[in-house]
């Protein structure tokens, strides 16, 4: 804490994203407080479910290049600094109707951004992955820097290392109001009152209510499901190495993934698939209609993949209008930092926004690379 009694800078929600922010300011020597209502990793929010994707061709846009390499390079600083192994290279196959948007935006931004991907025709698909089966009409592109990140050990390793560099962590300790005054913020929770020259707000979900009405953002939160399934034969190898990170075109609209199996069964799910829901009062049990549909779509894509349900999950989107992030200052009140860093493709990003973040907080920088997710990019409100 400063000699005033406040702190350098407060971190509200220990997401992925909140607790590599927390890890970046505390190893820079920012006295840090960092608040979770929760005891993170936990499954109320966005950053819980065994994996996330890592993938480099980035069909969302070219612009999220610079983030990449850095994003890439955090996580192997991560994995170096708390021991742990976090990435895990499997490759990830974007498959899609060929000429299709899918596969179209994913050769653009490829090209734009200088990644390197491989078309494969079905002869070279069947080749190298035999188990995976492509409609009549489809091709595939594969990005073979991609991978898995383990998402609860990922949250568990940024919160080690915060609390070695000296942040102050509190768990199940909610801030309840904010107020930006006289050169400072105030805080208050349940269980105190602190203050700081800055803070981050970045409680995935919940960042509307916590935001303030003078933000205009205007985010929506979807209830999405992801599910574990046990091959149809016991024999049948699903696991890295027999099979890439699958992104696949659905046949009606949307996209689904396919992680390969690290043991805990093949998981699958669709982006943006899901319901507006408060985040408060999710229905958390998964309907058999959902299972069937997922297990219909793993079925199609890796046949006989999708036998036993193993597990299932219900993980929380916090969208834009234009599903990208929303990371600076709040338009009005410069103390505070808004991140709101899912849109359903975040976590992989988590390193490279803690630096990013930390350096904003730090030095007052305005990085080139933050720029296309200006806050205030939606109006003025
Ligand atoms: C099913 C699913 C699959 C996904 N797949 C991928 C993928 O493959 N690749 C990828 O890159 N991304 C993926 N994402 C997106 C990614 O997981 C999110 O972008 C990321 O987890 C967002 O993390 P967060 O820290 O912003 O939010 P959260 O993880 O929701 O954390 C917010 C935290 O704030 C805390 N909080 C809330 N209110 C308060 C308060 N008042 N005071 C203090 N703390 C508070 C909460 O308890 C919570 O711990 C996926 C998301 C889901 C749901």
């Amino acid at each position: 804490m400063r000699p005033g009694g406040g702190y350098d800078a407060a971190v509200v929600g220990l997401g992925v994203t909140g607790a590599a922010i927390t890890w970046f300011l505390a190893r820079r020597g920012a006295r840090t407080l960092a608040l979770d209502r929760h005891r993170p990793p936990h499954s109320q929010g966005s950053s819980h479910g065994r994996t996330r994707i890592i993938r480099k061709a980035y069909f969302e846009s070219p612009d999220y290049g610079p983030l990449l390499e850095r994003a890439y390079a955090g996580w192997g600083a991560v994995e170096r600094e708390a021991g742990v192994r976090l990435f895990h290279r499997t490759g990830a196959l974007t498959v899609g109707r060929d000429g299709g948007e899918l596969i179209e935006r994913v050769r653009r931004s490829s090209r734009e951004a200088g990644v390197p991907i491989r078309a494969l025709d079905p002869g070279d698909l069947s080749s190298l992955y035999p188990a995976l089966r492509l409609e009549k009409g489809w091709t595939g592109i594969l990005d073979s820097e991609a991978g898995v990140l383990r998402a609860e050990e990922s949250v568990e390793a940024f919160l080690a290392l915060a609390g070695r560099e000296g942040a102050h962590l509190r768990y199940e300790e909610g801030m309840s109001r904010w107020e930006e005054t006289g050169g400072e913020v105030r805080i208050e929770t349940p269980r105190g009152r602190y203050s700081a020259r800055s803070v981050v707000l970045s409680p995935g979900p919940w960042l509307p209510s916590l935001a303030g009405p003078k933000l205009h953002l205007p985010l929506q939160v979807t209830r999405e499901v992801a599910a574990w399934f046990r091959p149809v034969h016991r024999t049948m190898d699903l696991g890295p190495g027999r099979l890439p990170v699958v992104l696949q075109e659905r046949l009606r609209e949307g996209v689904g993934y396919i992680v390969p199996d690290f043991g805990e069964g093949i998981r699958v799910g669709f982006h943006h698939d899901g319901e507006p829901t408060d985040p408060d009062r999710t229905a958390r049990e998964v309907k058999a209609r959902e299972v069937e549909a997922l297990r219909a779509f793993l079925n199609r894509a890796v046949p006989d993949a999708g036998g036993r349900l193993v597990d299932h999950s219900v993980c929380l989107y916090t969208s834009t209008p234009d599903h990208h992030f929303a990371v600076g200052p709040h338009p009005r009140a410069s103390r505070i930092t808004v991140v709101s860093a899912c849109s359903g493709h975040g976590f992989k990003f988590a390193p490279a926004l803690g630096e990013l973040v930390a350096d904003r907080v730090i030095e007052g920088a305005e990085p080139s690379e933050l720029a296309p997710f200006a806050v205030d990019r939606f109006g003025p409100g």
